[in-house]
């Protein structure tokens, strides 16, 4: 008999905050650097140096809590985590343990297709503050490895959700919304390629309709959403084939090689008790006042989804726009500072997830990386709307605009690219090119309605591609009928 399966995953994202210093002391945590120059007693762990926390990572982390419906502590603790690792110069992570600062959360997340739809609640166990560590780097070739500790003490919040997914769609749903809450709080850029959000997969399988969890094994380096999906989809058929050999499946923890599109084990995995956490005593316990609290929800603003229901309302934008446009807070900020200057938020949306969006692929950029002023985008639109550039030149001038922020109207005028919009011209032009292609002129007459397409490029040329193709046509109609 053949046993049905079912996959069980539960996530621990990791993501890095955007504050100025670091957690413990006032480094910068800004990113790159020559390596050890960001570096201090506290993150390098000497002696006799203590901790002080950054009362930005506690309100950032807060912020966290309340945009995913947890539970705030009145009271959080620090702890040490015991291990050794070079990257490591304390021999500890400080970390949270017995008293996370946010508890029993949850995000709702929508999968399947337009139709059927399914929407589920993802609880969130909790949020728990905590200090990155340093950077190995490996020289083979020298046979040394050296360390970077500009990344010691950034801090980081840990998000762990209870073991509530299914499959790869709900993990990417998840991330995705997660991603796109944290990121509208502006607590974090989230780019899972660059580090900023990190991922580990906790995958165990069962036998369909079995209450109990199975063994699961933790997944890391998980460097985007395509590799968390391809893991997902390894390590569950990896799973099934141990069981269905009536093997069993071993807790460990597993690296992801996205190259060979397989996962080796790391290290069979560890404990809680074997990191001897205990209550960090250089930190005091942090009491967070119900006053704090409300001064933290008060500085958050607009929540991320009012300000899809205020998208949707106010900008009458289809689903999938308004998914795209709401996607990255830089984008969002760009089409609606654009659409209060042209007020035309169909063709901003329409720029920017056309052709906008297509120089974005092309260059791996993200929308934080807009070079482009929303003045500009605004120009552009209304002389191509005004009639004074056809849609081929318009098209130019963005491509322009997109890599050097160039005024679309100073640019259009400089280069002449504005439409001839002289009739006589466009007629006498047009006029010439029936008289050089009888071919198609005769085919025209003879009933080829398609034949005038070509009359129409031809013209178009002769102008220099500086009329509007619809004009052209409806002059080359008429001196035809003519004829
Ligand atoms: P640890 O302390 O060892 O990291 P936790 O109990 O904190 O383990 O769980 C870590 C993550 O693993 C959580 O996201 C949780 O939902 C998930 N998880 C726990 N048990 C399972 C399981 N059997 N199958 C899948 N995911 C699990
Ligand atoms: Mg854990
Ligand atoms: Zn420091």
């Amino acid at each position: 008999m053949t046993r049905e399966y079912e996959t069980v995953i539960g996530l621990e994202v990791h993501v890095e905050l955007s504050t100025k210093t670091k957690i413990f002391c006032g480094c910068s945590c800004e990113f790159g650097g020559s390596p050890n120059t960001r570096i201090c007693p506290v993150c390098l762990g000497m002696p006799g140096a203590l901790p002080v926390l950054n009362k930005k990572v506690l309100e950032y982390a807060i912020a966290a809590g309340l945009a995913t419906d947890c539970t705030i502590s009145p009271v959080t603790v620090f702890d040490r985590k015991n291990y050794f690792y070079p990257d490591n110069p304390q021999n500890y992570q400080i970390s949270q343990l017995y008293l996370p600062v946010c508890r029993d959360g949850g995000i709702t997340i929508e999968t399947g297709e337009e139709g059927a739809k399914s929407i589920r609640r993802i609880r969130i166990r909790e949020i728990h503050m905590e200090e990155d560590a340093g950077k190995l780097f490996h020289d083979r070739k020298e046979g040394f490895s050296h360390i970077d500790h500009n990344r010691a003490g950034v801090p980081l919040l840990e998000i762990v959700s209870e073991p509530d997914m299914k499959n790869a769609e709900e993990v990417i749903a998840y991330l995705d919304r997660l991603r796109r809450i944290l990121q509208h709080l502006g607590i974090s850029d989230c780019k899972l390629q660059e580090g900023s959000l990190r991922v580990d997969v906790n995958l165990s399988v069962r036998e369909a309709g079995d209450s109990r969890l199975g063994v699961r094994t933790e997944m890391k380096n998980l460097n985007s959403f395509r590799a968390v999906s391809a893991a997902i989809e390894s390590e569950r058929s990896r799973q099934i084939g141990l069981l269905q050999k009536g093997e069993a499946v071993e807790q460990q923890t597993r690296r992801w090689d996205d190259a060979k599109k397989e996962s080796f084990v790391m290290r069979s995995k560890e404990d809680v008790r074997d990191y001897r956490y205990f209550p960090d005593p250089d930190l005091p316990p942090v009491s967070i006042s119900p006053e704090f609290i409300e001064s933290v929800c008060v500085s958050m603003g607009e929540s991320y989804d009012e300000m899809v229901e205020r998208f949707a309302k106010e900008y009458r934008l289809p689903q999938k726009e308004l998914s795209y446009l709401t996607g990255e807070k830089a984008l969002a900020r760009l089409f609606e500072e654009t659409v209060s200057i042209c007020h035309k938020s169909g063709s901003v949306s329409n720029w920017l997830m056309g052709e906008n969006l297509r120089l974005m692929r092309k260059e791996g950029m993200d929308a934080e990386d807009l070079r482009f002023s929303p003045e500009h985008l605004a120009q552009l639109i209304d002389i191509f709307e005004e009639g004074r550039i056809n849609s081929t030149i318009a098209k130019e001038v963005f491509e322009v605009m997109f890599y050097e922020d160039i005024s679309p109207e100073a640019y259009v005028e400089e280069k002449g690219l504005g439409l001839i919009s002289d009739l006589s011209l466009l007629e006498e032009t047009a006029a010439a090119c029936m008289k050089d292609n009888p071919k198609s002129v005769q085919d025209y007459l003879s009933g080829k309605a398609k034949a005038i397409g070509f009359l129409v490029g031809q013209t178009m040329k002769a102008m220099g591609g500086k009329a509007d193709p619809g004009a052209v046509k409806s002059v080359l109609e008429k001196l035809l009928s003519s004829l």
